[in-house]
Parts: structure tokens; C-alpha cells; sequence
């Protein structure tokens, strides 16, 4: 999933339908440039899993209220 802009958003995990409540912005390095944020959406059962999915990797560079993401701007 590359964009927050669906809709309905729902969770990133897999299997789940829950409406998302964050958004993890992550990069990875071997693939991204450093300014390049991708997007996941978790609901609040999903959202430590995947924070430690990135997180474990280096790839986890935020984790924002979806409410707040869709205010801010992205830079
Ligand atoms: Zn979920």
C-alpha cells in the first residue's frame, strides 16, 4: 500500500479489516531514498506488531495518529 488517501483506511495487517487508527512511516534504505516515507496503516491491535516488524529491521521512522497524519503534511 503506498497512500493514506483510500476512502475507508484499514489496517495494513495481514487478514485484518479493522478501520486503521496510525500510520507508520517507514524507509528502507536499501531501496528508498532517505526523504522517502512509506505508509502503513495498523488498527490499535496491530499497531505494536507492526512497529516491531519495521522497528527490528531500522526501517520504522514514525508512528502518527491517522487523524494527525491527514492534518500534517507530509514534508
Ligand atoms: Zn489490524
Amino acid at each position: 500500500m503506498d497512500s493514506v488517501a483510500a476512502e475507508k483506511p484499514m489496517c495494513s495487517a495481514k487478514g485484518c479489516r479493522a478501520d486503521a487508527e496510525w500510520v507508520l512511516a517507514w524507509n528502507n534504505p536499501k531501496v528508498h531514498t532517505p526523504e522517502r516515507r512509506k505508509t502503513w496503516l495498523a488498527c490499535e491491535e496491530h499497531r505494536e506488531h507492526l512497529s516491531k516488524f519495521l522497528g527490528v529491521r531500522g526501517f520504522l521512522k514514525d508512528v502518527v495518529p491517522l487523524a494527525e497524519w491527514h492534518s500534517d503534511s507530509p514534508a
